[in-house]
C-alpha cells in the first residue's frame, strides 16, 4: 500500500490552506462548509442588530427633537426650545425672563 503511493510521482502538492475556505467576516481560514466561524456570523449578526439599534437611536433623537422645539407665535415655525429668540425676531419674554436674564453686551 504504501509503496503503491510512494510511486505514484503526482505532485501532490498538499494545499491545505487552499483547500480551507477563508471566513469573509474575520480572514481566517474556517473549516466549516459555509467558510464562516459560526462564532463570527453571529458576531456579523450582532453588527447587522447594533446598526439597528443605531437606527432606532437616530429616530428617537429625533422625536426627542421635535419634542424639545416650540412653535414660534409669530411665524409658526418650530425652533429649538433653548433658543429665546426666533428667526423671525420673535422673543419668548416668558422662557428668557424666567430662565436667564438678557446678556449685556
Ligand atoms: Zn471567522
Ligand atoms: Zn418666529
Amino acid at each position: 500500500m504504501e509503496e503503491m503511493a510512494m510511486s505514484e510521482k503526482k505532485p501532490v502538492v498538499v494545499r491545505e490552506s487552499s483547500a480551507r475556505s477563508v471566513c469573509p467576516v474575520c480572514g481566517k481560514p474556517s473549516y466549516s462548509a459555509t467558510g464562516t466561524h459560526p462564532q463570527c456570523a453571529m458576531s456579523r449578526a450582532d453588527d447587522r442588530s447594533r446598526e439597528d439599534l443605531k437606527k432606532i437611536a437616530t429616530e428617537v433623537s429625533k422625536t426627542k427633537r421635535k419634542f424639545w422645539s416650540k412653535p414660534c407665535p409669530k411665524c409658526k415655525r418650530e425652533i429649538p426650545a433653548r433658543r429665546f429668540v426666533c428667526d423671525c425676531g420673535h422673543t419668548f419674554a416668558e422662557v428668557a425672563a424666567a430662565k436667564a436674564p438678557q446678556r449685556s453686551r
